[in-house]
């Protein structure tokens, strides 16, 4: 008796036909981004036998180094998505502007916002890597579609989801009706539905933040790490693990697996910068997977959905996980505004070093 467990083919055809209007264009769409991650998967696997190691020697639009799997994976998506005629448009990390589906193929009436390598500076360590996207309607009429066309509200998106390279490859999807994950089975090359309904636990005792930028953060933020740090005997009453990969997707991997917070806030260091992480490619598609399993993800003063992208590169303090934890750092924010938390910004406060609590 073979073990009877549902493809992500069928999960699709079984979403499709709840959708009386649907046309199976959006499942076919599905099919296309699966074979793109599929073969980055195969590349990211090869590792150091691979032809794709190294740095590309160039920079992407913001400047960050490119690894010459940035590059790579950005060319597979693109040529994976381009010819099916279910897009009228993409948008890449590794892009300036929007790509315009050749003139040789049809356009359909989505649009793909895509990060197609995430976490690629942790390629040479062999440490998790991933794929983020992120599908919302064209508007009517966007058959060119230009950068405004694709800055809609996360609220927006039909589909997100991302594919993590890890140990196990495995596609982790939304199309609005809760989150699940389907692991590959590379014998046979199919993702087989192997965590339907993943769902974020309200509460944690596990926080992720990078501490090296704690000088840069803002009140609630100490505050909130410092609380957690302080342990049993601090206001908490609870002692908190941390963990920190510094690869997005790895980190949502984990809070939905096994709930925790993941924070990347604003900060001071670059006022250019209100955050770290992209609206469109990373903080949305992220913040619709993690609110259709039950958990919050905020910018520490609202939804990150809420967001109005104003630009297609755009950077938001993300602060994502379970959702007790989310909800108290943005009371956290609230209590600053109003003056309330004076007891934790003090100067005998501050001179508590994180790691050392008096
Ligand atoms: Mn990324
Ligand atoms: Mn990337």
């Amino acid at each position: 008796m073979v073990a009877r467990r549902k493809t992500l083919t069928e999960f699709m055809f079984e979403e499709q036909r709840r959708a009386p209007q649907a046309t199976g264009d959006f499942t076919a769409l599905l099919n296309h981004i699966r074979l793109a991650c599929k073969r980055i998967a195969f590349m990211v696997g090869r590792g150091a036998l691979g032809e794709a190691v190294g740095e590309a020697g160039a920079t992407n639009v913001q400047g960050e180094p490119q690894a010459r799997l940035d590059v790579d994976a950005n060319e597979v998506f693109l040529r994976s998505l381009e010819y099916g005629g279910h897009l009228a448009g993409m948008v890449s990390e590794e892009l300036e502007g929007p790509y315009p589906i050749p003139d040789a193929y049809p356009r359909g009436k989505y649009l793909l916002a895509f990060d197609p390598l995430d976490g690629s500076s942790n390629i040479d360590v062999n440490v998790s890597v991933g794929s983020i996207f992120s599908v919302l309607r064209a508007p009517a009429g966007a058959d060119r579609p230009q950068a405004r066309d694709f800055l809609q509200p996360g609220t927006r998106q039909v589909c997100a989801g991302y594919a993590i390279y890890g140990p196990t490859t495995m596609l982790v999807l939304t199309v609005g009706r809760g989150t699940h994950g389907f692991t590959l089975d590379r014998g046979f090359g199919e993702f087989i539905l192997t965590h339907p309904d993943m769902r974020i636990p309200a509460d944690t005792r596990e926080f992720a933040i990078n501490t090296s930028n704690e000088r840069f953060w803002e009140p609630p933020v100490k505050r909130y790490v410092a609380e957690c740090v302080a342990g049993r005997t601090g206001p908490r009453g609870a002692d908190f693990n941390m963990r920190w990969i510094a690869s997005l997707v790895a980190e949502v991997h984990r809070i939905l697996v096994r709930g925790g917070l993941f924070m990347y806030p604003q900060d001071t260091k670059d006022p250019a910068k209100p955050g770290r992480l992209r609206l469109l490619y990373e903080a949305n598609p992220m913040a619709m997977i993690v609110a259709q399993a039950g958990g919050a993800a905020s910018t520490g003063r609202g939804q990150i959905l809420d967001v109005q992208p104003t630009e297609l590169h755009q950077r938001v303090p993300v602060i994502l996980g379970s959702k007790n934890e989310v909800e108290r750092i943005e009371r956290y924010h609230e209590e600053h505004a109003a003056g309330l938390d004076q007891p934790y910004t003090s100067p005998l406060f501050r001179e508590r070093s994180l790691f050392a609590p008096s």
